[in-house]
């Protein structure tokens, strides 16, 4: 079997990755799967970091606008993130795979607190590091604290679970002749507000030349493809000159 193409990984699932077809809350059986999907890659030798949302349980934003203090609210995301992540981390560890938590809000009895270079040393170990609680402050996304824990810990590459297989010109489930673009650099995101991941996410990868694969996180074996360098979702890079 062909050998992947990177070391060090870092995966973006959002917390509607997590629920299947349901409205809310975490789906066991497509955690499982998931899981199942991280773990064949993990076994390949890619040192693999995750960061979770929590859109699924909490979305601070939309309770702002419903007339909560913003900040508060977006506390509340950030431990809904922390939640998603025991989740992963159990079915993880149901197969086999060891798997730490590390969260950027204090939460010691359940989780490790976020130390950079225990990360690395986590993912040195072969063990999968997750970080929950996102950046730790409110006001900001999991998609940005994604792009600034891949640039901390070195990662390769940041890879973006959709339930969509890539950034298309249109939404495809509206619009079916929309197609997908194949790459896409960081200027035609911002410039065309794209919908990849939020402008401080993508001006943080590029600033940093992270690139980003945005791929489809239901579509069976597509993370390994992505791995193996194998056509699959949308890539995002600095413009080739
Ligand atoms: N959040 C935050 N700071 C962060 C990351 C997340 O305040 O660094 C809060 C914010 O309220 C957000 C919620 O946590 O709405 C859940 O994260 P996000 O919306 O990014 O999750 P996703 O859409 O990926 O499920």
């Amino acid at each position: 079997m062909a050998a992947p193409l990177y070391s060090r990984i870092l995966l973006k699932l959002s917390g509607e990755a997590l629920m299947g077809d349901g409205q809310y809350g975490v789906d066991r059986e497509v955690v499982q799967r998931i899981a199942r999907e991280i773990k064949d890659v993990s076994d390949t030798g890619v040192q693999i970091a995750i960061v979770i949302g929590g859109g699924n349980i909490f979305r601070g934003m939309a309770k702002a606008a419903e007339g909560m203090d913003r900040a508060t609210a977006d506390y509340m995301g950030m431990l809904a993130t922390v939640m998603n992540a025991l989740a992963v981390q159990d079915a993880l560890e149901h197969l086999g795979l060891p798997t730490r938590v590390l969260s950027a809000l204090h939460i010691e009895q359940v989780a490790e607190p976020y130390i950079r270079r225990r990360a690395i040393r986590h993912l040195e170990k072969g063990r999968v590091v997750i970080f929950g609680a996102g950046t730790g402050n409110p006001f900001f996304t999991t998609d940005t604290a994604a792009s600034l824990r891949a640039v901390e810990i070195n990662a390769e590459l940041v890879l973006k679970g959709t339930k969509v297989d890539g950034v298309y010109t249109d939404d495809p489930v509206s619009h079916p002749e929309a197609m997908r673009y194949r790459e896409l650099s960081y200027s035609q995101v911002l410039e065309q507000n794209l919908q990849v991941m939020d402008a401080t996410a993508i001006t943080l990868c590029r600033d940093n030349d992270m690139p980003i694969i945005v791929f489809s996180i239901n579509k069976s074996g597509a993370l390994m493809r992505v791995m193996l360098g194998e056509e699959e979702g949308t890539s995002v890079r600095r413009e080739i000159a």
